[in-house]
Order: C-alpha cells, then sequence, then structure tokens
C-alpha cells in the first residue's frame, strides 16, 4: 500500500497583516507547538513585509513561513519585485505561485510559474503550484482541461517532488463562500493526481495535492475527507488563528481515528 504524504495546511494571507497582526502567527505556533494540527504540516503565508518577523516567532518550532509569490530571476532591475532567493533569506520555506488573482492581475502565465517553481527549488524553497477553472468554464465542462493545460504548463520537467505541492483552487469558490460538491473535489483530484503521475515519472505520489476555496472550521473535515485530498490552502479564514487550527485539528482527529493508542 503506497504512503499517503504528510498533510499541509497552509494560510494566505493575501495584502492583509501588519506587525500589530503577528499576535495570530505567535497564537498559531502555540497551537502547533502544543500539537493540535495533529499529523499535519501548518504553514503561514504572510505579506512579504512581514516574512522575516514571523520566521523569527516560528522559529525552532514545526510552523514554517512562506512567501506568496516570487520571481524566478534571483536579483536585478526588477522594482517591486522579491525573489526566491530573498524569500528563503527572510526566512520562508515555501512561496505560492501562480495564484489565481496573481494569473488574472499580472497576467502571470503558466510558463512564468513553472520558471518560478524552478528558481524556488533552486533556492531550496518548496513551490505550491495554484490552478483552478472559472466558473464560466465549470459551466461549459472546461474544468478538467483547463486544469490539465495548467498542470501540463506549471509543473516543472523533472521537478524535485519533496518540494512540489499542487493547490486545486476553482476560482470562483475563493472568497466566495461557494464550494464544490465534495464529489466535484473528489473527481478533480482524481483527475490531477493521474496527470501528475503521468507528468512526473519518479515518486510523483510525494506531490501533495491540496484542494482550496472558502474552506471553512465547518466544512474543512469533510473537504479534506475527499479522495487524494491531502490538506488544504486556505485564504480568508487564514486571518483568525482559532479558525486557521480548527481547520487544522481536522488532521488531530484523523490521526486519534485512524492511530489506535
Ligand atoms: C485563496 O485565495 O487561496 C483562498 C483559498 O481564499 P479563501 O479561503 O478565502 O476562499
Amino acid at each position: 500500500m503506497s504512503r499517503r504524504p504528510q498533510p499541509l495546511v497552509a494560510g494566505n494571507w493575501k495584502m492583509n497583516g501588519l506587525i500589530a497582526d503577528l499576535g495570530e502567527i505567535e497564537a498559531v505556533r502555540d497551537a502547533v507547538v502544543a500539537g493540535r494540527a495533529g499529523r499535519a504540516e501548518v504553514l503561514i503565508c504572510p505579506p512579504a513585509t512581514l516574512i522575516a518577523a514571523a520566521a523569527k516567532i516560528a522559529q525552532g518550532t514545526a510552523l514554517k513561513i512562506g512567501g506568496q509569490t516570487c520571481r524566478s530571476e534571483s536579483c536585478g532591475a526588477h522594482t517591486g519585485d522579491i525573489s526566491a532567493a530573498m524569500l528563503r533569506d527572510a526566512g520562508a520555506s515555501y512561496v505560492i505561485l501562480g495564484h489565481s488573482e496573481r494569473r488574472a492581475s499580472y497576467g502571470e502565465t503558466n510558463a512564468a510559474v513553472r520558471a518560478r517553481a524552478v528558481s524556488a527549488a533552486q533556492a531550496g524553497l518548496t513551490a505550491i503550484i495554484c490552478v483552478g477553472e472559472t466558473k464560466a468554464d465549470r459551466d461549459a465542462g472546461r474544468a478538467f482541461s483547463v486544469v490539465g493545460r495548467q498542470l501540463l504548463g506549471s509543473i516543472p520537467v523533472n521537478p524535485d517532488v519533496e518540494r512540489l505541492v499542487i493547490a486545486y483552487e476553482p476560482i470562483w469558490a475563493i472568497g466566495t463562500g461557494l464550494t464544490p460538491t465534495i464529489q466535484d473535489v473528489a473527481a478533480m483530484h482524481r483527475f490531477m493526481r493521474a496527470e501528475v503521475d503521468r507528468l512526473v515519472h519518479s515518486d510523483a505520489g510525494a506531490i501533495r495535492l491540496l484542494y482550496g476555496g472558502s474552506v471553512r472550521p465547518r466544512n474543512a473535515a469533510e473537504l479534506m475527507a475527499a479522495e487524494h485530498v491531502d490538506g488544504a490552502l486556505i485564504g480568508g479564514a487564514s486571518l483568525d488563528a482559532d479558525d486557521f487550527m480548527a481547520i487544522a485539528n481536522v488532521y488531530l482527529r484523523d490521526a486519534e481515528a485512524k492511530v489506535p493508542a
């Protein structure tokens, strides 16, 4: 029987958070140290301005800190941008790439996402590559072909599987309170698992597949139980440590249910 990868519960703070909000990261750290995420790995991706301070808070614990994007170049004349090496230097160990908000606002293409994932791995970061269809794509029956093209174009050739995570985030579910049915989540994740296996020849089972889009404490257990879902990427609910840890807590109950005392 193949071993399931360690689940990942990742928070994307987006353009939210000031120094005054670092207490939420301290609270998550304390909950992680207390074992409230069970067998899950816990990650917070705050805005770039807070990464160094957040990394200091997380230092010496299992809580991970990540960035929300990076360029593929390591340095140069790119005003306002940030490189993977800079994220690493500030204490990040992960970076979110190709989030639909970045694809929409900055025209980030699959090729750009792939180049950034390569530079992230070179800098020692794990990339979380986001994919997902629009509502129009889903209604037109194109969800699988859209996600398939994004996977094909964004996943690096011969990636380091330990440094790659894929997040399925249907765009219409992000920040809307809407979620696909559990059957639709499972069907997409089954499809993604098969595609990742086809595209990545060696050890593709180690690549975690997250679900993202309106994950909340009330729906987390059901969504995380869907076939081939190895964790969650969480936007709004990650801003509150209690809500975020209530979601991560699914994996404590999960561990307690599966591992006899
Ligand atoms: C996201 O933006 O990655 C996300 C999943 O947001 P939310 O949880 O707020 O839907």
